[in-house]
């Protein structure tokens, strides 16, 4: 491979860990990984990052007159952790780049923000958070969850540890009229607690479950709802 082309691939690596890439550009990066130490390495230390700026209430941020209060305080936070690994060059271009496809996602929504904004007092909205029994199937793996009944459809705030650290995992929502629907992907973090918030377009009555899925399409997780 031209160093070109890896430089693409690596710097796709943030937009992986946060499942904001195409099926075709998902397999991709999972063929390359493979056969990759050195990006497999770099995964495994973006994924807690990409995590931490998945957990962006999206919503709250839609919702509400003024971008979210602690969102930039939050990729303050997230930046500053990134910022003690050792290799700090080469990790701050990765987390740019988790950070970019964030806010590409908020620039989308027509929210204008910058890193850095200042902090404001706005009291933040409650969200009533209905708690989900989660089932593992993986030794090792423990999991909880919430969901939100949002009018655009539920909303999972999914925390788990034990799934494998560096491994891509989909979540699905089953409804009940037996159709399946994705909400979103993560990369496993190993022992480190991972929260991780997806969102599907399956509204809270038509929702009759969910299932993490690993690499080979096996349920580690279930939860009915
Ligand atoms: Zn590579």
């Amino acid at each position: 491979m031209n160093p070109d082309d890896h430089r693409t691939l690596r710097e796709m690596l943030g937009a992986f860990a946060l499942g904001h890439l195409s099926a075709a550009e998902e397999t991709a990066i999972r063929a390359h990984v493979d056969g990759c130490p050195n990006c497999r390495r770099d995964l495994t230390e973006i994924a807690p990052l990409a995590h931490e700026l998945a957990r962006v209430d999206l919503d709250r941020v839609f919702a509400a007159p003024t971008p979210s209060p602690d969102l930039g305080h939050r990729i303050q936070v997230a930046v500053a952790r990134e910022r003690h690994h050792r290799d700090r060059l080469a990790r701050r271009r990765h987390v740019l780049m988790a950070a970019a496809a964030v806010l590409a996602v908020l620039f989308v929504g027509g929210v204008g923000l910058k890193i850095g904004q200042a902090v404001s007092d706005t009291p933040v909205a409650t969200v009533r958070i209905e708690p989900v029994e989660v089932r593992s199937k993986l030794e090792g793996a423990q999991a909880s969850a919430g969901v939100v009944a949002h009018t655009w459809g539920v909303e999972i705030k999914l925390e788990a540890t034990g799934l494998r650290s560096g491994s891509p995992y989909a979540v699905v929502v089953t409804t009940r009229d037996g159709r399946t629907r994705s909400a979103g992907a993560f990369v496993g973090t190993g022992e480190n607690v991972m929260h991780c918030n997806l969102n599907t377009d399956v509204l809270r009555p038509d929702a009759a479950g969910f299932r993490v899925l690993d690499e080979d399409g096996q349920a580690v997780l279930t939860a009915e709802l």
